[in-house]
This record gives structure tokens, C-alpha cells and sequence, in this order.
């Protein structure tokens, strides 16, 4: 950091000060961290946003101060000035930048007063989540936290350097705007001002952005929040932030070639030790077939292949089934108990059961099945997943192809926790492109678009199933990062994406009218690409969970125990904007 305005509190930072200052006067201002008494000496560790400096008051040479440092208690705030002086070499504390100095105090002044906190702030150690989230000032406070932050930032501030240095515009979008389709449910709010309207917070500037590329604008980027209703699984939230950007006159290999860049250039400043770009592409079907997944985490292999080919005309019924793919999960001693809750896995994501087999030294099986297949179609099998004595093998068989590769991916996944497969600080990247268009919303029976209505197809309408579109995700450690594509420029391909999901013209002039409108008027070819700044950061921290990465996040059922948020209001204000309720407002707590 740079040195501070000298002021009446610091003219430096604590964590700053290191054995080349030794000798000068400074002030410092800060938290009380620790505090020790040593009955003569005190010693407290000052706090800033910087780091930790040590201060030592003498009760003979600054018998006031020394009075004062006996009164301070952790969390109090003050300000001390005094000589940087070596510590005593008993006392260097090599973890720490300041570790050789510390500060001989010779005034300090006391500047606020503070309570016991709920939990130790200068210890990162397990505190109840919802002690944190509620006293989340304090927790912000704790190193943790403080490096999250700082690590926030740095992403935030490399993802616009690098923007900014290839002609991007960070321009803003409405938060109060129409629904938009990223296919969640809208936060809405009720507008005053037209009563029995509301406005919809945006799932993302979609849009807008597109209307940038159409106003001319070439190259658009903004650190944008998005909002999305939805029932929160594990690690999401209501609101979340994402880089977006939009570009013109690009095709797939601009989008990726910046994203790239930005992204190479966030793992340097941060110190995140990925592969250098380009990075692999991956189809689609090839991720699906190959990894049963269209993230997938590459950073280990388990490989799944198609064994149709091997089992082709065989007796055994389960076999018979329309797709029949397995892995090859190496040496691993598997108990009875643990073949169960693999088998729970691929039923919980759809598949019928699970097939499993030891190959033995002597080259037989040992395996439920074994007894049903002949010696030529276990041998084709073995060569299809390259499998050596000792080997487990994980077949799974559905009449439905994307069930076979789900519950193989999820089982994939399943068996590098269980067995440590993952190496520790290995990263890797790549896009998965060629997605299909649509996909088929059985419950509903209609199509759904893939990634969004807007993505430009690429094939014939005849087949919705079979078109494919120009969208591309990018994928780091089996977690999609980003995702994005080229879009739409002509209102009658709009026109027609619309009608095949069932959206009839009506509806999209009421929902789009004003993009279809737009597309009327000379829309250059366009795409961009959004990335899940959140997500990114949690991953570059190590992080768990994306709460740890954000600075006021929501619990798991969308609520905000620091603000209490959502809250009940005032029967008045409801109807000012014209709200009844249909149930009892919450009782607030
Ligand atoms: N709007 C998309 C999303 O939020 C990203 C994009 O297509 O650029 O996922």
C-alpha cells in the first residue's frame, strides 16, 4: 500500500513497517488484535486492513501510554506512535512481515471503545456460519475474510485492466427492467408510479447488452449483479455478480480468444497456477459421452467409454438396453457397502442400477454379472476400458443415453472424492462448444432453449432436436465458470427460435418487442460471454463456498441475518404501491 496522508492518527500502515524503517517515528492506527501483559511490559499487535504490527509500552519511559495499553482490550480502537526498533532475537517472529520490528510506543490515544466480540477475530478458526453471517462486520474483520476480499478485488481490478486496455466500454444497465430470460424466476418490484405494474430485477444484462452492440457501441463490459428467483441449491444466491461483456463483428474464436486473455491475465495477478491458454475444446457430445458432463473436471481421468460395440448381440438382457457405456476405476478395493452407495449414485441420477466388476489375477470376474456374459464380450469390454487385473469396472445400461452418461458423470465424480484422485493444486481449463440448441422439457413437453433464446442456431429448424447452437461455456476444475455465445442478428431466425419454443408472436412482442424492434434496424453479427465472478473467486481462494467470497451473501434460503432481510413493511407502504397480501406477513426476529 502506498503510505497514508499523514494525519493525526497514522502517517503508515502496521503491516507495512519492517526492519529497514528501524529507526523512524511513525504512527499507527488500528484494532486492538492481541494483547499481552507482562505485568511490567505491555504488548499489543495493532490491526490494520495492512497487517499486524507489535507494540511494546514501557511503563517507565511512557508511563501514559503504558496506563492506557493496560485499560485497551481486544477490539478497541487507538492510535500510538513510537520508534521502530528490532526486536529482541528471542522474539523475531519469521511469520510475519513485521515480524523483526516493533513499535516502542511513546503516546497513544484511545479513539473508540469496543464490546467482547461473539467470537475470536484473531483466529481463523470454525465459527458457526450464522454467528458469522450475523455479525458479519466482525467477521469481515478475521484474516480469512480480509484475504477474500483483497482476492475479490484483485480479480475485479485485473478482469477491467485488461478490458480497459483492449478498447472494452464499461457501460451500466436498468436494475429496475423487464423480465428477462435466463429461464429463473424475477425478482419483481411493485412500481409506485403505475400502479398494478411491476418492474423485474434483471437475471442478467442480457439484453441490454445486445442493444449496446446495435447502438454501436463495438465492445461492452460491466461487473454486473444479477438476480434470480430460484429455489437456492447448496451454493447459490439470490444475487450474484458476473462479468459481462458483448462484442461486435466477432465470431466464437474472438469471444474465447479475449476471455482467455482476461482470464490468463487474473491467474497471474493472483498467483493461481493454471495451464497458459489456448485451452482445450471440448464438443459437447464428446464431454457428455467421454465424462458424462458438459463441465468436466479433467484434472483426473476415469474416462468413460461406449461399450455397445463390445456387447453388441449379447444375451444379457440389462445389456440390451439402447446405451451401455462404463469406466474404468482402477485399483480399488471396493467393500460390499461401498458398491451400494455407488449403486445409490447412479440411482439417484436416474440409472436402473449399477454394474460392477473385479477383474481377478486369473483373469475371471468377479461380479454379479460375470456369469451372464461370455468370455469374448468380457474381453471386449476389458479392452474397452483398458482394464488390468485388479480393476474395478462401473458399467451402467438405460434406454435413454443422457441418463448412462448423468449417473456415469455423477459416479465419475463420486469416485475421485472417495479415492483422492484429484491432484492437489492441479487446475485445468477448456470450453465445451457445439451444444445443441434445444433441449426437450419432458415434463412440460416443449423445447427449452439450452443456453438462451438469443443464441444464434446453427442447422435446420426442421429437427429442433438437432440443431446446434453458437454458445461455448468455459469450465475451470469441473465448474463452470462462464458461459456465453454468438447471438441472433436477424428478426426472422429471432422469430424462429421463438416459435420453436413455443413462444407465439403475441407473447414475444410483449416480452421482446423492443429487441425484436432493435433487430429491425441493422444488427451488426454479435456475441459475447458472461463469467461467474463469484465463483471464480471462490475457486482461485480454495474456498468451499461462494459466501466466503462475498462480503454480505444471503444463507441458503435467501434471507440476510445482518439486515434481517427479507422483512415484513409497513402496512402503508404496501399500499402505496398498491399491494395486498394474500397471507400473513412473517412476524419479524
Ligand atoms: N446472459 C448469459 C448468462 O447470464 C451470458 C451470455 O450469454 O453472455 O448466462
Amino acid at each position: 500500500m502506498r503510505p497514508p496522508r499523514p494525519n493525526e492518527y497514522r502517517d503508515a500502515w502496521a503491516g507495512e513497517l519492517d526492519a529497514a524503517r528501524v529507526g523512524e517515528h511513525v504512527r499507527v492506527a488500528g484494532w486492538v488484535h492481541r494483547r499481552r501483559d507482562h505485568g511490567g511490559l505491555v504488548f499489543i499487535d495493532l490491526r490494520d486492513r495492512s497487517g499486524i504490527v507489535q507494540l511494546v509500552f514501557h511503563p517507565e519511559t511512557a508511563p501514559e501510554a503504558h496506563a492506557l495499553a493496560q485499560r485497551l482490550r481486544p477490539e478497541h480502537v487507538f492510535t500510538a506512535s513510537g520508534d521502530v526498533v528490532r526486536r529482541e532475537e528471542g522474539n523475531v517472529n519469521p511469520n510475519l512481515k513485521t515480524g523483526e520490528i516493533e513499535l516502542s510506543v511513546d503516546a497513544a490515544e484511545h479513539l473508540a471503545e469496543s464490546q467482547t466480540p461473539p467470537f475470536p477475530i484473531d483466529e481463523d478458526g470454525q465459527v458457526d456460519e450464522m454467528i458469522r453471517l450475523r455479525n458479519r462486520m466482525l467477521d469481515l474483520r478475521r484474516e480469512g475474510m480480509r484475504d477474500a476480499m483483497i482476492l475479490r478485488h484483485t480479480v475485479n481490478r485485473a478482469m477491467r485492466d485488461f478490458l480497459n486496455a483492449n478498447d472494452f466500454l464499461e457501460l451500466e444497465t436498468p436494475i429496475l427492467t423487464r423480465s428477462t430470460p435466463e429461464g429463473a424466476r424475477d425478482f419483481l418490484v411493485p412500481a409506485r408510479l403505475s400502479l398494478g405494474a411491476f418492474y423485474a430485477l434483471p437475471q442478467s444484462p442480457q439484453l441490454f447488452k445486445q442493444l449496446l452492440m446495435m447502438s454501436g457501441y463495438e465492445r461492452y463490459y460491466q461487473i454486473a449483479r444479477c438476480f434470480r428467483d430460484e429455489d437456492l441449491r447448496a451454493d447459490r444466491q439470490p444475487e450474484f455478480t458476473q462479468l459481462d461483456l458483448e462484442m461486435s463483428f466477432v465470431e466464437e474464436d474472438d469471444v474465447i480468444g479475449v476471455i482467455e486473455g482476461l482470464m490468463a491475465r487474473v491467474f497471474e495477478e493472483t498467483g493461481f497456477e493454471a495451464p497458459p491458454p489456448p485451452w482445450p475444446r471440448l464438443s459437447y457430445d464428446e464431454a457428455m459421452l467421454r465424462y458424462g458432463s458438459d463441465k468436466p473436471d479433467t484434472r483426473f481421468q476415469l474416462e468413460i467409454a461406449d461399450l455397445g460395440d463390445a456387447v453388441r448381440g449379447t444375451e444379457f438382457k440389462v445389456f440390451q438396453a439402447g446405451t451401455i457405456r462404463g469406466f474404468n476405476a482402477g485399483p480399488r478395493e471396493a467393500s460390499r457397502a461401498v458398491l451400494d452407495e455407488l449403486t445409490e449414485v447412479a440411482k439417484r441420477y436416474g440409472a436402473g442400477g449399477l454394474v460392477w466388476a473385479f477383474v481377478q489375477d486369473d483373469g475371471t470376474w468377479r461380479s454379479p454379472i460375470a456369469k451372464f456374459l461370455s468370455d469374448d464380450e468380457r474381453g471386449a469390454i476389458e479392452q474397452a476400458l483398458e482394464a488390468k487385473p485388479g480393476d474395478l469396472l462401473l458399467i451402467v445400461a438405460d434406454a435413454r443415453a443422457a441418463t448412462v452418461a448423468t449417473a456415469l458423470g455423477e459416479l465419475r465424480l463420486e469416485v475421485a472424492r472417495r479415492y483422492d484422485l484429484i491432484p492437489a493444486g492441479r487446475h485445468e481449463l477448456l470450453w465445451t462448444v457445439d451444444f445443441p440448441m434445444f433441449e426437450f422439457n419432458a415434463d412440460e413437453q416443449r423445447w427449452d432453449a439450452l443456453h438462451h433464446p438469443f443464441t444464434a442456431p446453427l442447422g435446420s429448424f426442421e429437427d429442433p432436436g438437432a440443431l446446434r447452437s453458437r454458445a461455448y461455456d468455459i469450465v475451470l476444475d469441473g465448474t463452470e465458470i462462464g458461459g456465453g455465445s454468438i447471438r441472433i442478428n436477424r428478426p426472422e431466425v429471432q422469430q424462429q427460435v421463438f416459435h420453436a419454443l413455443g413462444i407465439s408472436e403475441q407473447e414475444a412482442d410483449a416480452r421482446f418487442g423492443f429487441l425484436l424492434e432493435a433487430l429491425k434496424y441493422g444488427a451488426p453479427p454479435h456475441g459475447g460471454l458472461a463469467l461467474g465472478i463469484d465463483r471464480i473467486v471462490a475457486i482461485i481462494a480454495g474456498r468451499e463456498s461462494i459466501r466466503d467470497v462475498i462480503a454480505f451473501p444471503k444463507t441458503a434460503s435467501g434471507s440476510d441475518p445482518l439486515t434481517g432481510a427479507p422483512a415484513a413493511v409497513d402496512p402503508e407502504q404496501l399500499a402505496e404501491v398498491g399491494v395486498r397480501l394474500t397471507v400473513p406477513p412473517p412476524v419479524s426476529g
